[in-house]
């Protein structure tokens, strides 16, 4: 049986990589992956029209901080030219995978924040309750007629007798869940 082929990109000390090789001829080190067969390269097209290497850039992209450059995105997503990124994003099938998948993103992170709020209202945290039940659209309604002589509502309690039985039914319904 042939040895397994190694390796062909160069580590950062300049000396030839000894790990095997998995994909395209790297290992599995992204940063190998990269040198041995840039994103730009991998030019295959999937069902949805990216390149491989464009199917990881937007995964890259997506998840990316908002005001990333153009410069740090093509060293993340090995390609070796800034403008490939633009010309990238130009493209209509790219830009819409990025915003599909940054929306798919933030659903999980605002998941997560619901139920860190769930948490802190079912251990009595005033203001996680307070977020919970507007969130909910639980608080408004049931308070917002009830600030004295018609002024502001006070909303540095929450006073649970003001919620209706039905109100407080659907608040013990959704905390037990
Ligand atoms: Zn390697």
């Amino acid at each position: 049986m042939a040895a397994p082929k190694k390796c062909l990109a160069k580590t950062s000390a300049g000396k030839r990589c000894k790990r095997n090789a998995t994909t395209n001829g790297a290992c599995e080190i992204p940063k190998h992956q990269a040198q041995v067969s840039p994103a730009e390269d991998r030019t295959k097209t999937d069902d949805s029209g990216l390149t491989v290497g464009q199917r990881q850039a937007v995964e890259i992209i997506a998840a990316a901080a908002p005001k990333a450059t153009h410069t740090n995105l093509a060293k993340v997503c090995g390609v070796r030219r800034r403008a490939t990124i633009s010309e990238w994003l130009a493209n209509s099938v790219f830009a819409e995978a990025v915003l599909r998948r940054r929306r798919e993103l933030s659903r999980a992170d605002y998941g997560e924040v619901i139920k860190g709020l769930t948490v802190g209202a079912k251990l009595g945290d005033v203001p996680a309750i307070r977020t919970w039940l507007e969130h909910h659209g639980l608080l408004k309604q049931q308070l917002e007629h009830s600030g004295p002589d018609g002024g502001p509502v006070e909303t540095s309690t929450i006073d649970l007798s003001k919620l209706s039985s039905n109100t407080l039914r659907k608040v013990r319904d959704e905390l037990a869940k």
